[in-house]
């Protein structure tokens, strides 16, 4: 679908300027590629579902015929690796080597490798295999390949580029230039995203946040610091948590698994949010991240531009992404085409980098590290098995071996559990709302807790879902509103929701 849309009021219209500010619009396509296959170049060519040219490579003539949704490259490094896990090293060489997830395509035809195959692989042996055979492993074919790719693509690279500049010029308008910031991870797609904003504003000296989670790729650190080196004039700052060890919390309060994802807040939005609530005190922001609507189901709307939504984690901020709609491969089609640095960790396989003990980490990511971080993987491995006896699991090595850690929902066993709750999760439906697990009803023992912050207003609350309303001492406006509630998995939760405050989260 193709549309109009004002970024200023994150609003559809029907005419080149916005009927309510006035500002400019942008043209929207909102239809999705595909990859095509060239039989004939051996290359992948992205196109447009509907578009109505002919099936033919731009560089060869020949018939194209479609392939997958989705592709990424594979470098030398990692085909490597696939080639000695199925015993032939150094086959596909000569090859185009590209793939998805799990499936490998090699000259366009599928090869996959199997959950098991990763699980049972002999570590010590694939390390000795690629020592050995990385000698005689090269760049030259898979660089032919992507010259070709380059060529084959580049007007669909213009147009994503064109269209991604005037995007980031159209939001940033109303900003000054050093209230304008990026959120840089160290990822491909942050990694974009930053090349695309200052060459979009012409600005090298622009302000980087840079978040670490203290549980980052070592490739990613190298990275961060070749990025720095190479950007002189940028302002770089890291927002990271000095207070607390990552190991200390998974001690008190159990590993993350995926529904109990503490991880993130605590070492990552959360020292976000800080830095730039100290840099930009009420500052009204623009950030620029790299989030692609590809990554989440919940994005199902078009939201490029956010400014009243739970991804906003502090007041006055917006943040856009001028990537939203980019595939992997457009990405890779960015970064080879521009000849951007990247983090290594794509080389040799990995598809995202976050942090190693992830609970949305795949078998496949967990392989590699194996192989490429055994220090850091086998000190997580390992207390994940202490911890997997700690909360007595019968069978620990199995608990952790087949990834069953991460579907783990409650604190049973885990010290922390019996007392202070610190676990919620952040309510889909409304702003400003978090939903606390509770060990207990919610009843007036509870709503007593909260007189610290203002006056019980029970009168005021909505009967029908038993909501309490706290008011401020002294203005007497509603600010906290309680509600039990209820939550698949949990016997207890209470929704707590802040209204009427300037700084919600900090009340939160
Ligand atoms: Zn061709």
């Amino acid at each position: 679908m193709i549309f109009l849309w004002c970024v200023n009021c994150s609003k559809e219209t029907v005419k080149n300027t916005c009927d309510i500010c006035g500002s400019e619009t942008i043209k929207v396509d909102e239809r999705i590629p595909v990859i095509y296959w060239c039989d004939e170049c051996k290359i992948p060519l992205i196109k447009l579902q509907d578009m109505e040219t002919q099936d033919t490579c731009p560089l060869c003539k020949n018939k194209i015929s479609y392939l997958c949704v989705d592709l990424r490259p594979v470098f030398p490094e990692e085909r490597l690796l696939l080639e000695i896990i199925k015993g032939c090293p150094l086959e596909y060489k000569d090859k185009s080597v590209w793939a998805m997830d799990n499936r490998y395509y090699i000259d366009g035809k599928t090869l996959t490798i199997s959950k098991t195959e990763y699980q049972q692989a002999d570590i010590d042996k694939i390390i000795k295999d690629l020592s050995e055979y990385k000698k005689l492993n090269d760049y030259k074919s898979f660089d032919k390949y992507i010259s070709k790719f380059i060529k084959a693509n580049s007007d669909r690279l213009s147009e994503i580029f064109n269209e991604a500049s005037n995007f980031i010029q159209k939001t940033s308008q109303n900003y000054p230039e050093e209230n304008v910031v990026i959120s840089f991870s160290g990822g491909k797609d942050s990694t974009v995203t930053a090349d695309l904003v200052m060459r979009a504003l012409s600005n090298p000296s622009m302000v980087h946040i840079f978040g670490n989670t203290t549980l980052e790729f070592p490739t990613t650190i190298e990275y961060a610091k070749r990025y720095r080196e190479n950007q002189p004039f940028s302002i770089f700052r890291i927002a990271k948590n000095n207070e607390q060890d990552f190991y200390s919390v998974c001690n008190d309060i159990g590993a993350p698994a995926r529904m109990l994802r503490w991880c993130c807040t605590m070492f990552k939005t959360g020292p976000i949010t800080r830095i730039l609530n100290s840099l930009y005190p009420e500052t009204d922001i623009l950030t620029f991240y790299g989030i692609r609507k590809c990554e989440s189901v919940s994005r199902s709307k078009y939201n490029r531009v956010e400014d009243n939504s739970e991804s906003v984690k502090i007041q006055k901020q917006k943040v856009a992404s001028p990537i939203f709609l980019w595939k992997d491969i457009d990405i890779w089609l960015y970064i080879l085409g521009e000849e951007v640095d990247f983090n290594y960790a794509y080389r040799l396989g990995y598809d995202r980098v976050g942090c190693w003990c992830c609970p949305n980490n795949s078998t496949r990511a967990e392989f590699l590290s194996k192989i490429y971080m055994p220090e850091e993987y086998n000190k997580w491995h390992n207390f994940l098995i202490d911890f997997a006896k700690k909360i007595g699991k019968p069978d620990p090595e199995v608990y952790v071996d087949t990834g069953a850690w991460k579907a783990r929902q409650g604190g049973n066993g885990v010290k922390a559990a019996q007392d202070v709750k610190i676990k919620f999760t952040n309510c889909t439906t409304e702003d400003n709302a978090k939903v606390f697990q509770l060990n207990r009803p919610v009843d007036g023992t509870f709503t007593e807790l909260f007189i610290p912050f203002g006056k019980i207003a029970p009168e005021l609350g909505r009967k029908l879902i038993k909501e309490t309303i706290i008011i401020d001492m002294a203005t007497n406006v509603p600010i906290i509103s309680i509600q039990p509630f209820n939550q698949e998995n949990f016997e207890y939760s209470v929704k707590i929701k802040v209204l009427n405050v300037e700084k919600p989260d900090d009340l939160l």
